[in-house]
């Protein structure tokens, strides 16, 4: 049997919508046009991350890897309706990004998408489950203020966030639990999303938590079921206000049409 791959983005996704997962994982269907706030906030999360990590040894960084990202993308292949605001989004996009860096300041980074693989692992028992294979990038990695070693988990939005994000993430357990596997389940890891919040009054969020034993159990508890679920395709549409973003809403709902 073939090892059941998941990562955090897998894992949120079957959670919010586990014909999303299908649709996204399992026919694998790439939407014909990248939607606009999708590539974006991609964007903004790659300059960013870049700047936090490599910016001070290299000039003009947040061009260079701007102009990197971009030319990645064609833009008949984006939701841009042509060429001009194709090239007028990079350039607010890297206006955007450079404030944020500035807004952000100073942080003592070691590395950033530093990837993690691991096979799933009961955090008492140690007993490995080699059939569900969990891994993931951490954005970046830093020494907080308190000198504990951290993973910061960067998210573009454009309201700011509530305030129990942090404490709820499940992509920052599934970070914590990758380090606890090399480190050991008995750490406690400070975690942090960084909000990117793109509103009129562009602004940073900071939400700190950390990750300890009873979070590992939960996720590990939380894995086991929903990679049952997974393996027995239990695929159903759980529809709400996150069908707005979803890039399969047009064949989601024209199914539902036809049905
Ligand atoms: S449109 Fe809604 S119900 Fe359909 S796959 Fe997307 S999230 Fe699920």
């Amino acid at each position: 049997m073939q090892p059941l791959l998941l990562s955090k983005s897998r894992l949120n996704t079957y959670c919010q919508c586990p014909e999303k997962f299908r649709l996204t994982y399992v026919e694998k269907i790439i939407p014909d046009k990248t939607p606009i706030p999708l590539i974006e906030g991609s964007a903004l999360h790659h300059i960013v991350e870049n700047c936090l990590v490599y910016g001070k040894k290299v000039p003009d960084l947040a061009a260079e890897v701007s102009r990197e990202f971009w030319q990645n993308h064609h833009w008949q292949k984006t939701a841009y309706p042509d060429e001009f605001a194709f090239q007028k989004a990079q350039e607010n996009i890297l206006q955007e990004a450079t404030d944020f860096v500035e807004k952000i300041g100073e942080l003592k980074t070691h590395e950033m998408e530093t990837y993690f693989e691991h096979p799933l692992v009961h955090p008492v028992s140690g007993e490995v489950d080699e059939s569900i294979v969990l891994r993931g990038y951490a954005d970046i990695i830093d020494t907080d203020p308190n000198g504990m070693t951290r993973v910061i988990d960067i998210k573009t939005t454009a309201r700011t966030p509530n305030t129990e994000q942090a404490n709820r993430a499940m992509e920052l357990t599934v970070y914590a639990y990758l380090v606890a596997c090399t480190f050991g389940f008995h750490i406690e890891l400070p975690v942090s999303l960084l909000y990117l919040v793109r509103a009129k009054q562009a602004k940073v969020v900071w939400l700190h938590s950390e990750r300890r034993m009873p979070d590992f159990l939960k996720l590990h508890e939380s894995i086991v079921s929903i990679s049952h679920a997974i393996r027995q395709g239990l695929f159903w549409k759980n529809q709400g206000m996150h069908c707005t973003w979803c890039v399969h809403q047009d064949i989601c709902f024209a199914g539902c049409m036809a049905a």
